[in-house]
């Protein structure tokens, strides 16, 4: 897998940039056709509605990361249980209304809410896959 650099305005220094093929085209034998580039250095500090290295809505860059696999220790977690497997499990945060599953890779979207006391809970809802296709 190829890496570059490419200047992020957002960030203000060069971020780490690679392609991946795109989802359906893993283990295609073409692997250039249809591929994403990702962003190695998408994390809390990307806000604003786009990615400003490709202008990408924002929330796309993270999807593509934490699909890609490439930097799982740059997304945090979240015990949840997911809506694609229905299975509880750890999802990786992609921003602060979408989460990963990484045993099923369902786009969750969730919320933090307060149950009386001091307990926060994360819930899923419905699957985000439509909007970010
Ligand atoms: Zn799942």
């Amino acid at each position: 897998m190829e890496f570059r650099s490419m200047y992020c305005p957002k960030c203000k220094h060069d971020v780490k940039v690679t392609l991946t093929p795109a989802p359906l085209h893993v283990g295609h034998a073409n692997v250039d056709e249809g591929a994403e580039v990702v962003c190695l250095d998408y994390g809390p500090q990307c806000t604003g509605s786009l990615c400003s290295v490709f202008g990408l809505p924002r929330v796309v860059m993270g999807v593509r990361l934490a699909r890609s696999g490439l930097r799982p220790e740059r997304l945090e977690r979240v015990q949840a249980v997911c809506d694609g497997c229905h299975r509880v499990g750890f999802l990786e945060i992609v921003d602060d209304t979408h989460a990963h599953c990484t045993d099923c890779g369902t786009i969750n979207t969730w919320t933090l809410i307060r149950l009386d006391g001091e307990e926060w809970v994360a819930v899923t809802g419905q699957r985000a896959i439509a909007e970010l296709s």
